[in-house]
Order: structure tokens, then C-alpha cells, then sequence
């Protein structure tokens, strides 16, 4: 059996925001490339760093605002179960 791991990331918020969930990260990339580049940049200056290229290995937890900002609250199926990783 080949071994999964997925990789964690964040936004700056993880510490201080009472409520977020995991996303996929493939997801939050597409969303994050729809708000343009400007506001891209800004958002993604907001995250932990990681490769794009890794975004179908990445869960990405997002406070409510960023998500919402994302608009992912809207997209069930972005949303990571946090208890049945595979
Ligand atoms: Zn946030």
C-alpha cells in the first residue's frame, strides 16, 4: 500500500480565529486565482507558502473570513473531513 501524507497549511488567523475548517487545497488555489492577481497575492501573503504544483496533497485551514473572502463556504465540496483522511 502506497503511503499518503498530505500536507498542512494555514492562514495567519489559525491562532487568534475561533472557527475555520480544512479545505482542499486544490480548491482554495482555484479560488484564490479567481479573486485576480492583485488580491491573490494579498490573500496568499496570508497563507503558509506551498507549491501549487503540491495543492492536490494540501488541506488548508481557513478561518471563516478568509473562506468566506474566498467564497468556499459556498462550495461543500471543498471542505476537508477532518476525520477521514486517506
Ligand atoms: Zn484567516
Amino acid at each position: 500500500m502506497k503511503k499518503q501524507f498530505f500536507l498542512e497549511r494555514e492562514c495567519i488567523h489559525r491562532e487568534t480565529a475561533p472557527e475555520g475548517d480544512f479545505y482542499n487545497g486544490v480548491f482554495v488555489v482555484q479560488a484564490i486565482q479567481n479573486l485576480g492577481s492583485e488580491a491573490a497575492m494579498k490573500f496568499a501573503s496570508r497563507m503558509s507558502p506551498f507549491f501549487w504544483t503540491d495543492a492536490p496533497r494540501v488541506h488548508v485551514w481557513l478561518c471563516r473570513e478568509c473562506a468566506a473572502e474566498l467564497q468556499l463556504s459556498n462550495a461543500p465540496r471543498a471542505v476537508k473531513q477532518s476525520g477521514r483522511l486517506r
